[in-house]
């Protein structure tokens, strides 16, 4: 799934074709997942943002176009110039299998979930095969149909969280911290993969509870790296993440997650998995101790 820096990825390649173009026309899939992407029909976009892994548009009638990407979700330009014949004919196993991936698509592929046609012709399309991706059209900030993002915690990035913050914010919950980090409500835009990566610098075990002053300041620093890394690197990409120029390539850099049953880099200890709340772990017994 992509998180923060596949997202922060796809804001920034974004932000310069769609940032003060007025939408002309607009087709959204009827689920209420996507539908109202169609309400968007008749604004101007005046910025891009992200909060966690939201992307958020601001339009100009003072609402929010919101897209999540979910799982599978990818935005991209309609190809005009390609038929959806010729799209679908391109090779879909072997090595070039990832970077044959389309970074376009026909407004008539089946897994288009939304598009909108700006007013220089050119048309963004939602690309979602497996469908956990979210769009809405909100009043601006009202995010009430949206609770993960109506309780997104600071942004990891931004200078507005501070290790002391951060710390006392950790103590106010009594689950994991990697639970903690999963939630959205302590910091946003983290997931999996960045948890596990950041916990394994850190030296701090998934399952740790309460953790201490001088270990959140590690954790919060760890995060920061390994999240402004992946962005430098185009994001990661594992199976379904592609930004407009691409596979990124920060996944082979990961130092911890994915990595089970291989050895620590630091200390050579066979790494370990295990599921914790529902979410798979990876972890360094050794060097991440309880
Ligand atoms: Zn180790």
């Amino acid at each position: 799934m992509p998180e923060l820096p596949e997202v922060e990825v796809v804001r920034r390649q974004l932000a310069g074709p769609l940032v003060g173009r007025l939408i002309t026309d607009a087709w959204a899939h009827p689920s209420h997942k996507f539908a109202s992407g169609a309400d968007a029909v008749g604004s101007e976009i005046e910025a891009l943002r992200r909060r966690g892994k939201y992307l958020i548009a601001d339009l100009d009638c003072g609402r929010d176009l919101i897209v999540h990407l979910g799982m599978t979700g990818r935005l991209c330009f309609a190809d005009v110039s390609e038929t959806r014949e010729a799209l679908l004919s391109r090779p879909v196993n072997g090595p070039a299998a990832e970077v044959m991936a389309p970074n376009a698509v026909s407004v008539s592929d089946p897994y288009v979930r939304a598009w909108w046609r700006l007013d220089n012709g050119e048309t963004l399309c939602f690309h979602d095969v497996r469908r956990f991706g979210r769009i809405a059209v909100c009043d601006r900030g009202d995010y009430r149909g949206l609770p993960t993002l109506a309780a997104m915690g600071p942004e990891p990035l931004e200078g507005g969280l501070d290790s002391a913050t951060f710390w006392q914010a950790s103590r106010r919950s009594s689950q994991r911290i990697k639970t903690q980090l999963l939630n959205q409500r302590l910091v946003a835009g983290v997931g999996n993969i960045y948890a596990d990566e950041a916990l394994f610098l850190a030296r701090i075990n998934p399952s740790a509870r309460a953790i201490s002053k001088p270990r959140a300041e590690r954790l919060l620093a760890a995060l920061r790296d390994v999240l402004a890394a992946s962005i430098e690197r185009g994001g990661s990409t594992l199976r379904d993440y592609y930004s407009l120029e691409g596979a990124g390539d920060n996944q082979k850099y990961f130092v911890c997650y994915g990595r089970v049953g291989e050895p620590c880099v630091r200390c050579g200890t066979e790494l370990r998995r295990r599921v914790l709340d529902q979410r798979s772990s990876t972890w360094c017994p050794q060097c991440q101790r309880r």
